[in-house]
């Protein structure tokens, strides 16, 4: 068969092939177009949308406008006013470079501009209009106009069957332009937008100076205390020169953990005022929020990064919103770590609210979040506690304050008082000082180990002469249970813990904050003072059946469970033997076999590869998060006084005391003004 001839496309197709990568639907056109406005300088933008777009798009900007002479060059593949130079194409500031946005929409549809351009600050006379259909360029002809840019796109594929037929329902097109929309006004807090469909105005923003507020207003304000605002500059590199580029800057509202939703749909990063997706940002992101969130959770998220446009490429993509950064680790740190600390600097418990039906629907037609709660009773919403001053971001709790605020005689009664309420110490093993509650404090031996001391309470200077003090103090002499109990820390079914703070009412589910507690410790040797785990040696090895894989499994786990302080051994080819057991597990009477045989199924479940020698991260939090579910006081465990106090005092201690490893709430909060509301005594 004879070759084909080879022969130079025609314009209009070069246009619509180009097409076909830029402009896949609607929602496509509106923010070339947007952008186009932005690029304009524009500072209100209107668009208005007939039938998803389909019938009609229309966008009006107040920016410089287009110079009639120029209108011909607007519609042409490759023509923009925004790139001379290839150099320029390295260090771009502008949202369109590639000049065939308006070239690829004319050749798939009936499009018309018109423009009034603004030269040296000053209107031009007249405005002008200019039309093309399909490609076909009509004469231009005068326009009466305000300054500024109008662009019409109707007909949308109307000469690309193939494509219109991808189409979706009006309302599905539209659900894409306002989400678009959305997201560009979400970093252009200067510009007001407006957005109508067939007639209906579903968006209308005017230009604010404040950005969280512009966020708040396109999230939903029912969100606005869930969301924390922070902001990071990074350090210049070590090796960074005077010619060197300005370091990366962040400006962000991280979502409280309660408020995470199912997807990732609701991170919104934006580079250099551009929206765009990648995949390893969004990993940092889950990162910051490890053991804040359950595993199938995304936490909310705006992100807003500067960088200088030289170490980013963002032409790897026709619709620009991939990009390829030349560092791209550092970009991962950058928001891995402003976010962390953000999330630490804050108290993240959640409000539970009683009432609630009055606020029902509050969703604002604005909103694209959505508030993710149907609202009626029960709803939870969110208080910034603004100001915290404690290290840790938890608000700490009356009994806690009242505590600090103490002198030294004070604090030895309340310590003499808790070691009374203890049961008798048992013998205390030598390394035991891992535990959290009181009965264990009393046989910390290892000053090496702060971490380990039970917080107020355990690190009182409590010697006989504070405490005769403190008892003259005590009205007459009152035995020494009722004070701490005037402190309101109260069990209620053996698994809540209820006291309050400055702000009202916590309700603390005690297994989780005793498992957050555990983990934190736990962790916090391991890695932050890189210690492995105290361990106890056994009296009698604990053995059990194992198979052949099985026992090899035990020998690749071995530097974990050195890090863990596990100690095992195969006997013959059908048993391992477990002769050291980590001292937590032991004081907290965890079985031996049991937990191995758990180690071992998660081993091989390979979810998390525990054998990695290298034990990053992920490995550890998996494995002392098992330690700490185990070790940790279950539901239904009735509690002592001292116990429950010196578990609060904990919670002031820790970081990301809010929620458990797993992510589920630690405590949640009545606050004052809800119930002041809900007894109606305001
Ligand atoms: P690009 O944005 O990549 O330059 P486009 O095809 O989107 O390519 O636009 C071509 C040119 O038309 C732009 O470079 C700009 O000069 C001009 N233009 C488009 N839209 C507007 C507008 N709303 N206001 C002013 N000029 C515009
Ligand atoms: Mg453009």
């Amino acid at each position: 068969m004879a070759p084909m001839p080879i022969r130079k496309l025609p314009l209009l197709l070069i246009n619509q092939i180009a097409a076909g990568e830029v402009i896949e639907r609607p929602a496509s056109v509106v923010k070339e177009l947007v952008e186009n406005s932005l690029d304009a300088h524009g500072t209100q933008i209107d668009i208005q949308i007939e039938e998803g777009g389909r019938q009609l798009i229309r966008i009006s900007d107040n920016g410089t406008g287009i110079p009639e002479d120029e209108l011909p060059l607007a519609i042409d593949a490759h023509a923009t006013s925004k790139l001379q130079t290839v150099d320029q194409l390295e260090a771009i500031n502008t949202m369109g470079f590639r000049g065939e946005a308006i070239a690829s929409i004319a050749s798939i549809s009936r499009l018309r501009i018109t423009s009034k351009a603004t030269l040296n600050g000053i209107a031009c006379e007249s405005g002008a209009m200019l039309e093309v259909h399909g490609g076909q360029i009509q004469p231009i002809t005068p326009a009466a106009c305000a300054p500024g840019t109008t662009l019409e796109v109707r007909d949308i594929f109307f000469n690309t069957p193939a494509r219109l037929k991808f189409m979706r329902a009006a309302s599905t097109e539209f659900g894409h332009i306002s989400s678009i929309i959305s997201q560009i006004a979400m970093v252009q807090p200067q510009v007001g937008f407006t957005l109508t469909h067939n007639g209906r105005k579903t968006l209308d923003v005017s230009p604010d100076s404040s950005h969280r507020r512009r966020c708040i207003q396109l999230l939903g304000k029912e969100l606005d205390d869930a969301m924390l605002e922070f902001e990071h500059v990074d350090p210049p590199t070590e090796n960074a020169s005077p010619n060197s580029p300005p370091p990366p800057r962040l400006w962000g509202l991280a979502g409280m953990p309660a408020v995470a939703r199912a997807t990732t749909k609701f991170q919104y990063v934006f580079i250099n005022g551009r929206p765009i997706k990648d995949r390893s940002l969004n990993h940092a992101i889950k990162e910051a929020y490890r053991g804040l969130i359950p595993h199938d959770k995304h936490p909310m998220a705006i992100l807003c990064i500067e960088i200088d446009p030289t170490t980013v490429d963002v032409n790897v993509h026709p619709t620009k919103s991939q990009v390829r950064f030349r560092e791209p680790s550092r970009m991962h740190g950058l928001i891995l770590h402003s976010l962390r600390q953000c999330l630490l600097a804050n108290d993240l418990t959640p409000q539970a609210s009683l009432g609630g039906f009055n606020r029902a629907g509050a969703m604002t037609g604005g909103g694209i979040a959505g508030s993710g709660t149907s609202g009626g009773a029960g709803k939870i919403s969110f208080s910034r506690s603004g100001g915290s001053s404690s290290s840790s971001g938890t608000s700490p709790s009356a009994f806690v304050q009242h505590f600090r605020e103490m002198d030294a005689a004070q604090k030895g009664f309340i310590y003499q008082q808790i070691k009374e309420a203890l049961p008798p110490v048992p013998p205390a093993p030598p390394e035991a000082t891992q535990g959290l509650l009181p009965q264990n404090a009393a046989q910390t031996t290892d000053p090496s180990n702060p971490e380990a001391s039970n917080g107020p309470p355990s690190e009182l200077p409590g010697g006989p002469g504070a405490w005769e003090l403190a008892q003259r103090n005590s009205p007459g002499g009152a035995p020494a249970l009722p004070i701490l109990q005037q402190y309101n820390i109260l069990q209620v079914h053996n698994s809540y813990l209820v006291t309050q703070d400055d702000q009202g009412i916590l309700i603390i589910d005690h297994h989780a904050l005793h498992e957050r507690v555990m983990f934190e410790q736990l962790r916090n040797r391991i890695l932050g003072q890189n210690k492995n785990l105290e361990s106890q040696r056994l009296l009698m090895p604990a053995t059990m059946p194992a198979s052949p894989g099985r026992l090899d499994l035990a020998e690749q786990l071995g530097p974990l469970f050195e890090r863990i302080g596990i100690e095992a051994q195969p006997i013959g080819k059908e048993s391992l033997a477990i002769h050291a057991f980590p001292t937590l597990l032991f004081d907290r009477k965890v079985d031996p076999i049991t937990f191995m045989e758990e180690l071992l199924d998660e081993a091989e479940d390979g979810k998390v590869d525990l054998t990695n020698p290298n034990l990053d991260e992920a490995v550890l939090h998996k494995v002392l998060d098992m330690m700490a579910c185990k070790a940790a006081v279950k539901g239904g465990d009735a509690m002592t006084q001292a116990e429950l106090a010196a578990l609060l005092a904990k919670r002031d201690e820790i970081e990301r005391s809010s929620n458990c490893p797993h992510g589920r709430p630690t405590s949640l909060r009545l606050s004052l003004a809800d119930l002041e509301k809900q007894f109606m005594r305001t």
